[in-house]
């Protein structure tokens, strides 16, 4: 995109803001809410708030199981959650959608199911050194029980995964590469195509977590190339306790369960049990039924908005705020500086303060912002940080957001005597 088509916005944050109940409430400070912690977990619109309490207000019962009406009735909701997930993503088939808790979940059943099935000692495993805490200690995990070696591509000083350094990597044959396609720490944008097709050209299998990218732009796994796609319901708009796996059909049907138990099963015997069929060999005791609807009208909210919009409005977001802090004085930036390359997800420094007492006084000025390492130490280190202060972006935000974040930059500043 040109930059001088970032002149417009092509969403309106603050009439989008009607939708969500939250910015209703009173903030403690007196003033508005500006909320930039997206990227943590996401407010829900009034249609995913509604959409759940109709579902336990008039179509719930167990699912699969009831041969009834209102069983019947929350099957097929609960089914049509599942293709909506499914089309949001470009899955082939609604059938190679495991309904999980969260990204994390599904990121486990992988390495649990199909790491513990065809990982073995001397074999070798990629993460990188961008990944969030679940897309790397699940793999370290499985290296140590399988004997296997765990390796991690670098990140460069601008905040760019290395591709050189996967690509030496690569050479060596890991039977699988974790990779995430947005960084929550650094906000980064790694390119996928690519990567898959170097990490395929290698023989490994690509697992992308996509808990920061699914929210905030078109996906498209056919598209992406990649094996294995993780995501949270509760970071695009939906409630928590429901996110979803994808994984390549002929993956997922060799892989064993990942749990046992009721709704798994094809036929069980004293002597033993068969499976169902996948998506469901996957998905062991009664699931998160309401949520996954609540999921479904989260999907549906988004595709209402369309995700080339969302992203672009993003882009726009993203482009004031990284061109007026990178201007602000004592402000360091992580990760890259192109809006092609970097989600709305800013990770900073205040020099002379640190990033618990930036978060502390933005609250007291009604910005809503997370400080820590983001359940990504490994970037921290990388940077020799103990922290950041981290800005994340959505659709309910905007310019008026980006202002006040800068306002509340320099009151940090002036309180702390270093402006
Ligand atoms: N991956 C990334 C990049 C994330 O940002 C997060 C959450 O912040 C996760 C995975 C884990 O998501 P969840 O806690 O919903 O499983």
């Amino acid at each position: 995109m040109a930059i001088e088509q970032l002149a417009t916005d092509i969403l309106d944050g603050a009439a989008l803001r009607a939708d969500f109940p939250v910015f209703d409430r009173a903030h403690r400070s007196g003033q508005p809410l500006t909320f930039l912690d997206s990227a943590a977990s996401a407010p829900k619109p009034r249609a995913v708030i509604e959409a759940v309490a109709d579902a336990y207000g008039h179509h719930y019962a167990n699912v699969h199981r009831g041969i009834y009406e209102l069983s019947e009735d929350a099957t097929a909701r609960f089914e049509a959650a599942r293709k909506a997930v499914a089309g949001f993503i470009g899955a082939p088939s609604d059938r190679e959608v495991v309904f999980v808790r969260n990204a994390t979940e599904g990121i486990n059943l992988v390495a649990y199911s199909w790491g513990r099935t065809n990982i073995g000692p001397g074999d070798l495993i990629l993460s990188t050194e961008m990944e969030h805490h679940a897309n790397l200690v699940p793999w370290q995990q499985l290296a140590a029980e399988s004997g296997a070696t765990i390796e991690y591509v670098g990140i460069t000083d601008d905040g760019h995964l290395d591709l050189d350094d996967l690509q030496l990597k690569l050479a060596r044959g890991p039977r699988l590469l974790a990779v995430g396609h947005v960084s929550n720490a650094l906000g980064t944008i790694n390119p996928i195509e690519e990567i898959s097709a170097m990490a395929h050209a290698a023989g490994a299998i690509v697992v992308l977590d996509a808990a920061q990218s699914v929210p905030h732009m078109p996906v498209d796994v056919v598209r992406l190339g990649i094996d294995f796609l993780a995501l949270s319901g509760h970071k695009m708009l939906g409630p928590s306790g429901i996110g979803a796996l994808w994984g390549r059909r002929e993956l997922l049907e060799a892989m064993p369960p990942f749990m046992t138990g009721g709704s798994m099963i094809s036929k069980v015997t004293l002597a033993g049990t068969t499976w169902a069929e996948v998506p469901l060999k996957f998905e062991a005791g009664t699931p998160a039924i309401a949520e996954a609807i609540g999921l479904h009208a989260a999907i549906d909210y988004l595709d209402a908005i369309g995700m080339e919009n969302v992203r672009a409005h993003e882009r726009f977001l993203f482009q004031h705020a990284w061109d007026a802090l990178s201007a602000a004085p004592g402000v360091r930036l992580l990760g890259p500086a192109s809006p092609d390359e970097h989600a709305a997800v800013i990770s900073f420094v205040l020099d002379g303060v640190h990033p618990h007492d930036v978060a502390t006084v933005f609250d007291g000025h009604g910005v809503a912002v997370r400080a820590g390492h983001h359940c990504a130490q490994p970037v921290m280190a990388r940077y020799d940080l103990p922290a950041t202060t981290r800005a994340s972006f959505y659709v309910y935000n905007g310019l008026e957001d980006v202002e006040r974040l800068l306002a509340a930059i320099r009151a940090t500043r002036t309180l702390f005597g270093v402006g």
